[in-house]
């Protein structure tokens, strides 16, 4: 069994360093369009119709029209690449789920159309303790409770037969069937997607550095 705290530790470092390498070839594209007569950078308050101001629009266009459905289109090719890969029906997923709410949260958020929380309750139960749920898969409790600040609820779901099969499996909810839906969760070594994780993982991470790094732009470059 790999150690599941190196495996977090080297993407949180592997995201710095993807991070980095993304700002520094976001500022390179930036600086290409850069008009030769503007010397100030891309965050002052240019006035209008000046050749500053207009490098912001053409800016905010590059980042809204260009990169953002380049980020968009690359997520669908590891989404689509996902199919693949499948289940070996290992039921590691359906005997454990973790989530930051607690039943009552989640009935709360259904009933306001959470339509993720309406699937989870359709299927899973709370784990009667944790003690419970650490039987099924001790490495990730022992990591959830190193790592995480908030609480952390354990639930499994009572559709799964003692030889780990799905009793509903043609009306199994979508989120079993997207599951894992992001190369970033984490998996046992058993899940049939490790390697697909395995492949996305690095662009993803890096997908996701650059959402932040457009974002932060976007909010920062005034017009
Ligand atoms: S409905 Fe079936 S596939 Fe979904 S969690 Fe339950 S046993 Fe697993
Ligand atoms: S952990 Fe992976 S292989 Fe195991 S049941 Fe879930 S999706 Fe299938």
């Amino acid at each position: 069994m790999k150690d599941l705290d190196s495996i977090l530790a080297h993407q949180r470092e592997k995201f710095r360093e993807v991070f980095s390498y993304s700002v520094t070839e976001l500022q390179k594209r930036i600086d290409e369009i850069k008009p030769k007569d503007v010397q100030e950078d891309i965050f002052t308050e240019f006035p209008q119709d000046s050749s500053g101001k207009k490098w912001q629009i053409a800016v905010l266009n590059m980042l809204e029209n260009d990169i953002s459905k380049d980020i968009y289109l690359k997520f669908q090719e590891i989404l689509k690449d996902r199919k693949s890969y499948h289940c070996n029906g290992c039921a590691t997923c359906c005997n454990l789920a973790c989530s930051e709410y607690s039943p009552e949260e989640l009935k709360k958020r259904a009933e306001n159309g959470d339509n993720f929380a309406k699937q989870f309750l359709s299927i899973f139960i709370p784990y009667s303790s944790k003690e419970e749920a650490r039987k099924i898969y001790p490495e990730y409790i022992e990591l959830l409770e190193k790592n995480k600040e908030n609480q952390v609820y354990f639930y499994h779901c009572p559709k799964l037969t003692a030889d780990n099969r799905c009793s509903d499996y043609e009306n199994r909810p979508q989120i079993c069937q997207d599951f894992p839906d992001n190369p970033l969760t984490l998996l046992p070594e058993s899940c049939g997607f490790c390697k697909w994780k395995e492949k996305s993982e690095n662009m993803t991470l890096l997908l996701h550095a650059m959402i932040e790094i457009v974002e932060y732009y976007k909010q920062k470059i005034p017009l």
